[in-house]
């Protein structure tokens, strides 16, 4: 049986610290279909159309990696792959109550799905996609937080 895992996220942009992820969890799994989710709390700065895309383009080296849109529960995205795995990243203490919340309601809503935690590489454990908007904003590089194209694309967003 394939090993499945679905990673979902906002991917705000996409930057190093998903990219890290996603690239040990191609290691460990068979495939990785990575969701880019439209979370409605959050007001998001480049479309999910543009998300895709920009993650599209940073995974096109993974030929494990598939890059979609899902709009409904996770749980029912995962099923829909055959996922056993939903993949997380962990960085700091304050992504634990967080993440524990969303991992309890989804063992709750599908019993075979298990949420794996990879914890971050050290070289990004602070490192998210608001600080990039937050730094990009002003016009300063991003080039060691994001890669080339995702800097480009902060850099004409912010231009206009
Ligand atoms: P969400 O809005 O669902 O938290 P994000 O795009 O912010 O979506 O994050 C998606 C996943 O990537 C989460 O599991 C998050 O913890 C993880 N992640 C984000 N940045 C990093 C990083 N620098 N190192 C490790 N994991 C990260």
């Amino acid at each position: 049986m394939d090993k499945i895992a679905v990673c979902p996220g906002s991917f705000d942009p996409v930057t190093y610290g998903h990219l890290d992820i996603i690239q040990r969890g191609t290691k460990v799994f068979d495939h990785i279909y990575v969701a880019v989710l439209n979370n409605q709390s959050k007001q998001p700065l480049f479309s999910v159309d543009e998300r895709l895309e920009l993650l599209r383009e940073a995974t096109d080296a993974f030929a494990n990696v598939s890059i979609e849109q899902h709009g409904g529960l996770l749980t029912d995205y995962a099923k829909q792959k055959n996922a056993q795995v939903i993949l997380r990243g962990l960085r700091a203490v304050s992504d634990f109550e967080y993440e524990m919340k969303i991992a309890t309601a989804n063992k709750m809503l599908a019993e075979d799905v298990e949420t794996f935690f990879m914890m971050t590489n050290s070289q990004y454990s602070f490192l998210s996609s608001s600080t990039v908007k937050e730094i990009a904003q002003y016009g300063a590089n991003v080039d060691q937080l994001v890669p080339q194209n995702v800097s480009e694309a902060l850099k004409a967003k912010f231009s206009r």
